[in-house]
């Protein structure tokens, strides 16, 4: 590799690393955009202590799969495929949140299967 081969080479890398960190960002934009729609659409505010901080997004009758498996791009997107679908949505603070799932768990454990 001569000179010049080699100011083209790393011509072409940087414009490679450039795309990648333009549409890195720009998915991250675009994610935290689609989830502050989604919880406007959801009242903008917690359901349980009106708090407009820290706020999730809760699913009243519950979900068959695990958030924690998808990333922070899919979950909204998911979110928002629900939430067009008619599946009921309410934005809760994570605080309010995590109280709501405690207490969901308790009546869970109160339930006698049969
Ligand atoms: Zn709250």
């Amino acid at each position: 590799m001569d000179r010049d081969e080699l100011n083209l080479f790393v011509a072409a890398e940087l414009a490679r690393l450039q795309r990648n960190f333009d549409s890195n960002v720009r998915n991250k934009l675009s994610g935290k955009r689609r989830r502050r729609r989604l919880l406007k659409a959801l009242g903008g505010c917690c359901k349980m202590c009106g708090s407009t901080r820290d706020l999730t997004v809760d699913h009243i009758n519950g979900r068959n799969y695990c958030v924690r498996k998808l990333s922070s791009h899919m979950r909204v997107t998911r979110y928002l495929r629900e939430y067009e679908a008619g599946v009921p949505l309410q934005a809760l603070c994570r605080s309010c949140h995590g109280k709501l799932e405690q207490a969901r768990r308790r009546n869970a454990r109160q339930t006698v299967p049969f």
